[in-house]
Parts: C-alpha cells; sequence; structure tokens
C-alpha cells in the first residue's frame, strides 16, 4: 500500500482532492465544496478527517468550509486569505504542516486573488510528490489574474512551481485541459507534445476519466503559460519579455474562442 493516496470527485468540472495518509488514517481534504460527498467519503474510507487545504477564498473552492466544520469537531482549516470561509489557520508562504507522517508546504502564488496559496505534499515512501494548485496552474493553462499582475503569475508559475521536482503530480482546481491545450495548439502549432497529450485527453474524457493528475514536467513541455522563455511562444506573441509574454497570452486567452 502506498502511503499516500488521492482520491477525487468532479462536479460541475470542479475537483476536489483528499488526501490520506494510510499509516495514520489522517486524512485532509483540498477545496471541499460538496459537504455531504466529503462526509460520505469520510465514512466509507474509515478515515479520521482532520485539515481542509483551501487553495483561495472563491465560493467554487471554499464554499464547503463552514458546514463541514459543523459536522467534523476541531477541524483545522488552512487558507491564506480572510475571505477563506470558516478559515482558523491562516498561513502564509513557505509554512509547513503535517497530515499524519506527510509534510505539507505552502506556497503563496498569488495573481488568480490575492491570498491564493499552493499546497505542496511529500512524504516517505512516496513515489513522487505532488502540488494541489487550486486556480494558479491548470493542466495546459493558468487562472485569470483576478486580483493580481502578470509579474505575479511569472513568479507563482516559473519561479515557484517551476522550480518543484519535474516528477510532482499537478492536480488543479478544475478540468478545463482540453480548451487549455487547443489554446497552446494556436500558440504553437508546431509543438508536438502539446498535439500528443490532446489526443491523450481526448481519449481519458471521452471514457470519462479525469485529465489529472498532470506533472511539474509535462506542464514544462505542454502549458504556453510555463513556456514564456521559449522563442516559439515570444514570436507568437511579438514580445521580447517572458513577462510581457505572459501578460500577452493571458489576454489572448480571456478572448480565445475554442
Ligand atoms: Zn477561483
Amino acid at each position: 500500500m502506498t502511503p499516500f493516496q488521492e482520491k477525487e470527485q468532479c462536479q460541475n468540472l470542479h475537483l476536489s482532492r483528499k488526501i490520506i495518509d494510510e499509516e495514520t488514517q489522517e486524512a485532509a481534504i483540498v477545496d471541499p465544496v460538496d459537504p455531504e460527498a466529503v462526509t460520505a467519503a469520510v465514512q466509507q474510507n474509515d478515515v479520521k478527517l482532520t485539515k481542509i487545504l483551501t487553495t483561495h477564498h472563491h465560493w467554487d473552492h471554499s464554499g464547503g468550509n463552514a458546514k463541514l466544520s459543523k459536522s467534523f469537531a476541531d477541524l483545522m482549516i488552512y487558507g491564506g486569505d480572510d475571505r477563506v470561509e470558516a478559515i482558523n489557520r491562516k498561513i502564509v508562504h513557505n509554512d509547513t504542516f503535517n497530515i499524519g507522517n506527510l509534510s505539507v508546504k505552502c506556497l503563496a502564488t498569488p495573481c488568480h486573488t490575492r491570498g491564493h496559496i499552493c499546497y505542496y505534499v511529500t512524504g516517505e515512501g512516496q513515489n513522487s510528490p505532488s502540488v494541489f494548485t487550486g486556480d494558479t496552474l491548470f493542466a495546459g493553462g493558468c487562472g485569470k489574474f483576478f486580483e493580481g499582475t502578470a509579474d505575479q503569475m511569472y513568479k507563482a508559475l516559473i519561479e515557484i512551481l517551476g522550480s518543484l521536482p519535474e516528477a510532482t503530480k499537478v492536480y488543479c482546481g478544475h478540468e478545463y485541459t482540453i480548451n487549455n491545450l487547443k489554446f497552446g495548439l494556436h500558440v504553437e502549432p508546431e509543438n508536438v507534445a502539446i498535439q500528443q497529450k490532446l489526443d491523450q485527453v481526448h481519449i481519458q474524457r471521452a471514457n470519462n476519466l479525469p485529465t489529472m493528475p498532470s506533472t511539474i514536467k509535462d506542464e514544462k513541455l505542454t502549458n504556453p503559460f510555463m513556456r514564456v522563455h521559449e522563442l516559439s511562444v515570444m514570436k507568437h506573441t511579438q514580445q521580447n519579455d517572458p513577462i510581457q509574454t505572459m501578460s500577452y497570452l493571458r489576454r489572448e486567452k480571456d478572448n480565445f474562442k475554442v
């Protein structure tokens, strides 16, 4: 048995994730938007839910927190923003805590919202670490810049998430992968890695399977927002600076019709 197991539920293309330390049966949930489903899953798996990891305050990520805190005593609700529903553990960049024997490191990635946090999870015996990226990094794309700038998204994607080990599994907040990759192909029509991944995710979605996890390596190969240093991407945007390239891509994607 692996000490780390991810399960998921997918409703309205929103993804919540369970993290279970199998040695201690301690569990946490990332962005639990459907409290009834979480409660049923906790009973079914016979685990002890102790923590909620909230990536940001938007209702489709933190909207289940208050209800769950009534169902589970002493639930620790983590987040980086006072607007997160029922928050009782405010965290900042590089804070750490545990879920049983698993370690969680908080990575502040402001831009989509001011208080957005990604959670990097490692544990002994685990083949590769995982990162829960909310609405900062999507497979093939990134979140809208509601409360931040291209400069901040550059820091988040290139400097923070881009420096994680390449094998790190990426779990994001929404299933937007097909449309994101179509945009990626529009930016880089010659990119074979994007074409191959698009073929693969078409099959996954046709079989009603999630396209997650991705990996940091995959994102570096297929996600235009993580490829703003590439000549092909800069050329498409007619910019010669990676942050300007990021800014252009976001504006273009906001208006992109598949
Ligand atoms: Zn959001």
